[in-house]
């Protein structure tokens, strides 16, 4: 896929002068540095004491300016009298003394290198500035094309060339769904202005890496026939200041050009980090980037058709949190690792390009491959059909499909994480142990929204949660629930399997901070009274170690019995346990109706509206 017109050049030239100029600088600035640490400026008549008191080693004198370095190696700097004897005087006290013409004094060196520096980079950046204007129309840097540098690096895709329709994105359902406004809004923006409707600038899609997001922006471009800007978050970080912010400026100078349309930025968590996060060099530009960011989106207001950001992550912990206020990425969609029918959906949309066996089993590949990606799946088709082809096959089928899946498992075992079967079984067990003690809990805090055991990031599984509405407070009962739930995956595995994995580490996190809360700050505890213990105590805290060992004691203990009402939950339960793992296990994805269906609950108060 050929961008229709690149608005911009990358200009390696531009780079190299970039770095030589840099160099020069940084060099200069450390020589500088070096050469005038620890100078001292005194006057004669301490340099004169100084001398008397034997604690000059060695001087350099140009006609009147001196310099020279104490015994304890102290630099140092004077002018002095035109006093022949005092040559005497330095003599008589041992000190190694050099004599140079004036012109020629250490001082004086430095600063015609410097100059003789800067003259060379002035000549150099002016020949480079002058070619620039001669070649600025030809490599369309406009402007005179002294911008060049900062002219953003996005492509850009015209409509025409825009092959990708939701039917092109298989499974993501609800991405889909959640996207089929942003179509709507990009088709006739003036619908929505119409009533007032406060108007969507942009969208995280957040996923693991090859889940579809790209293709999914680009459908979205596709469906609503619209110019669609492609740029990935570290296109704009450069080595100078200010480069970053000026390609933001250029790209949607040129996006608001072509309104309606839409700016797809992958990776925006290359500028999009918590600002004062990190240190280093690369901030400051990182920083100035993001802030031009918030300002283009801020500047939406004012233009007429929409431009839509669409951005893509993995990370949307580590955003900066201006970045998802209203009125910028205020929407986020997650993209998943496709489930066992979505797997199947994107295998029939790849197989679809190649000619495969009639008795191709593709609900059998689809179960053979969890936590396979789209981008997995695209490449699994086409390893297949290369093998298929090696063997100068008419058609490729199941034999090859296995090679493949071999291949690709072995290449990507430690980018994708593919589970062996008793990981599954162990990780269905242990979310099931988290949902169903949540939803047998008589004080229900956050009702079930959906379970999974496809991983994402890190974590094998993971169970999802609505808080039922804002809370500010919650009451003891709720928070000891809150713990037992947390627990309840442990449990599950111990109960299950009689093994231990290292998958709770989280859960216990997380439980034992909400137990350190009803002790230390809540004063939920009977015998540490009402009162708050900051977690700022150390050793000289302010109280004991008696109290110290107490507070250990309690959040313990309250971890301990939580853990075992949990397990004795689990116990009287084993029935509905055994019965949502496996249907999990199978499913993959389970969502809060089809857990209160299987298992017989009444379904507690549930969030819609209608
Ligand atoms: P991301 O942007 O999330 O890293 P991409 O959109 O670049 O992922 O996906 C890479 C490729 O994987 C796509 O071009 C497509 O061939 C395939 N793919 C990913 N998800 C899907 C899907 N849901 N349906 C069909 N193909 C998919
Ligand atoms: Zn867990």
């Amino acid at each position: 896929m050929k961008p229709d017109k690149p608005f911009n050049s990358f200009n390696p030239k531009g780079l190299l002068v970039g770095i030589v100029v840099a160099v020069g600088l940084l060099a200069m600035l450390t020589h500088l540095t070096e050469h005038t640490k620890n100078i001292g400026n005194i006057s004669y008549k301490e340099f004169l004491d100084k001398v008397r008191g034997d604690q000059v080693k060695q001087v350099k004198v140009a006609g009147q300016f001196v310099e020279g370095v104490t015994k304890d190696n102290q630099k140092f700097q004077t002018v002095v009298a035109e006093r022949p004897g005092d040559f005497d005087l330095l003599e008589k006290h041992g000190v190694d003394f050099a004599v140079s013409t004036p012109s020629m004094s250490t001082g004086s060196w430095h600063v015609f290198i410097v100059i003789g520096v800067l003259m060379l980079l002035g000549v150099i950046s002016g020949w480079y500035l002058m070619r620039q204007m001669r070649n600025g129309g030809k490599n369309g840097g406009g402007a005179g094309g002294i911008f060049t540098i900062g002219k953003s690096k996005a492509k850009m895709f015209l409509p025409a060339s825009i092959k990708e329709r939701f039917s092109s994105v298989a499974g993501a359902h609800e991405a889909k769904e959640d996207l089929k406004d942003i179509v709507d809004f990009l088709k006739d923006a003036a619908k929505y202005r119409r009533l007032g409707a406060q108007i969507t600038r942009g969208v995280l899609l957040v996923g693991e890496p090859g889940t579809g997001k790209t293709l999914l922006a680009r459908a979205v471009a596709g469906e609503a026939n619209c110019p669609f800007f492609s740029v990935s978050g570290s296109d704009f970080i450069e080595v100078f200041v200010g480069v970053g912010a000026s390609r933001v400026r250029d790209l949607f100078a040129e996006a608001r050009k072509k309104a309606p349309c839409i700016v797809f930025i992958d990776e925006i968590d290359a500028i999009g980090r918590q600002r004062g996060s990190s240190m280093g060099g690369g901030n400051e530009e990182r920083e100035q980037t993001l802030n031009q960011l918030l300002t283009e989106m801020d500047g939406f207001e004012t233009s007429k058709e929409p431009v839509i950001v669409l951005a893509a992550t993995n990370r949307p912990d580590v955003l900066d949190k201006a970045l998802i206020r209203p009125g910028r990425f205020d929407r986020q969609i997650e993209v998943p690792v496709p489930d066992l029918t979505s797997r199947e959906e994107i295998l029939k949309v790849h197989l679809k390009k190649v000619k495969a066996a009639p008795d191709l089993d593709v609900k059998r590949i689809a179960r053979g491959t969890p936590g396979f990606t789209g981008a997995d799946l695209a490449n699994l088709v086409n390893e297949a059909t290369v093998i298929a082809s090696k063997k100068n096959l008419t058609e490729v089928g199941m034999y090859e499909f296995e090679e493949a899946r071999d291949k690709i498992m072995l290449g990507t075992e430690s980018k994708t994480m593919i589970l062996t079967d008793h990981d599954r079984k162990m990780t269905s067990y242990h979310e099931s142990g988290h949902a169903l003690i949540r939803l047998l809990m008589p004080k229900d805090t956050d009702p079930l929204h959906k379970l999974t055991i496809i991983p994402r990031g890190r974590a094998l599984g993971v169970t999802h949660f609505l808080p039922e509405r804002e809370k500010y407070s919650r009451n003891k009962e709720e928070l000891l629930a809150t713990i037992a739930a947390a627990l309840a995956g442990r449990a599950a595995e111990e109960l299950v399997f009689n093994e231990l994995s290292t998958g709770a580490y989280s859960d216990f996190k997380a439980a034992t901070e909400v137990a350190r809360s009803m002790v230390c700050l809540y004063g939920m505890t009977d015998e540490l009274g009402k009162r708050v213990y900051l977690d700022s105590y150390d050793s000289k805290g302010g109280y004991s170690q008696k109290t110290f060992e107490k507070i250990d004691e309690e959040i313990t203990k309250i971890l301990n019995d939580q853990y075992a009402i949990a397990m004795q939950m689990l116990i009287d339960n084993r029935d509905k346990l055994n019965l949502l793992a496996e249907t999990l296990l199978d499913k993959e994805t389970m969502y809060a109706a089809e857990v209160y269906e299987l298992l017989g609950i009444e379904p507690r108060a549930d969030l819609r509206l209608v």
